[in-house]
């Protein structure tokens, strides 16, 4: 028989129950007045807001000795305006910059890219450069930091997601969400086609939507499937260096994972595309494979 607690109340209850509703509607209200006059917790994005890289070929951007343009820090006014441009030959000399400039460095712990760099400013400041430049990376960044732990199913250990140097590959450890970036891997396969160099903050921020997916969406292995994303969302970080970052005008989209096999054998590499070709809504191909019937 099923069981029916109702709310049968008894005339002494009545009044306790009354009372109770309007201490009930006290709290509420202390809650509503507490949450409209606490100060707004502090926005991790709001130092970094008014900053950003000019295209090359902004007239605002600021020239070189031979006129040609450099990679150019602005302060953005509330209008959009330029308050005041800073020009640097690379993205090197951006971080030597930054890291000392006492706006940009005095609240470092609190910004997007801390935690996943661990307070190695070795990554960090490189990590800045690539937000700034590719301002959806730092969308990318805080979504994985606004989870601090991940349980690692294989090790039994709930891990922080964060960003390590290694020699090796460039990879993301799925379980872990650790990021292993390698910033002198340049190229893909090493082939004979343009998308197959690429600057090594986009190899970084490829293997960052890896740990967005395991972070956000709980990919907690490695699918080839997940490249499609990966891919996608690093183009849009290589236009930005195309457009923004001299000395990487040669940046091409990625058409896809590598290419074409036959019967188990690769055949050839995704064909170049050009930017003209390309929108942030082109999903890159996976590998193709064909069986020779
Ligand atoms: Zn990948």
């Amino acid at each position: 028989m099923r069981q029916h607690s109702g709310w049968r109340v008894i005339p002494g209850e009545r009044r306790l129950l009354r009372s109770n509703a309007h201490l009930i509607l006290l709290a509420i209200l202390g809650v509503v007045w507490f949450i409209s006059t606490a100060p707004a917790a502090a926005d991790p994005n709001e130092i970094a807001s008014p900053y950003g890289f000019l295209d090359l070929d902004d007239p605002r951007a600021v020239v070189d000795a031979n006129g040609a343009p450099l990679l150019t820090f602005v302060r953005y006014e509330a209008d959009d305006g330029v308050l005041w441009a800073r020009g640097f030959v690379d993205i090197d000399a951006w971080c030597a910059f930054a890291r000392k400039d006492p706006t940009l460095s005095a609240s470092k712990t609190e910004q997007a890219g801390w935690a996943l760099s661990v307070g190695d400013e070795a990554i960090f400041w490189p990590l800045q450069a690539l937000m700034y430049i590719c301002p959806e990376v730092r969308d990318t960044v805080g979504a994985i930091e606004s989870r601090p732990v991940v349980f690692d199913r294989f090790t039994r250990k709930w891990r922080a997601p964060h960003i390590e140097f290694t020699d090796g590959e460039n990879l993301c450890q799925q379980p872990s969400g650790t990021v292993y970036w390698n910033p002198t891997i340049t190229r893909a396969y090493g082939a004979p086609v343009a998308w197959d160099v690429f600057p090594p903050l986009v190899g970084l921020a490829h293997e960052l939507v890896h740990a967005w997916q395991r972070v956000v969406e709980d990919r907690q292995m490695y699918g080839s499937s997940m490249q499609v994303e990966a891919m996608k969302r690093e183009n849009v970080v290589r236009y930005a260096f195309y457009r923004k970052v001299p000395g990487f005008e040669w940046v091409r989209p990625r058409p896809g994972n590598k290419g074409y096999f036959r019967n188990g054998t690769f055949v050839a590499y995704f064909e170049d595309m050009e930017w003209s070709e390309w929108s942030v809504d082109f999903n890159p191909m996976l590998d193709i494979f064909e069986d020779e019937r």
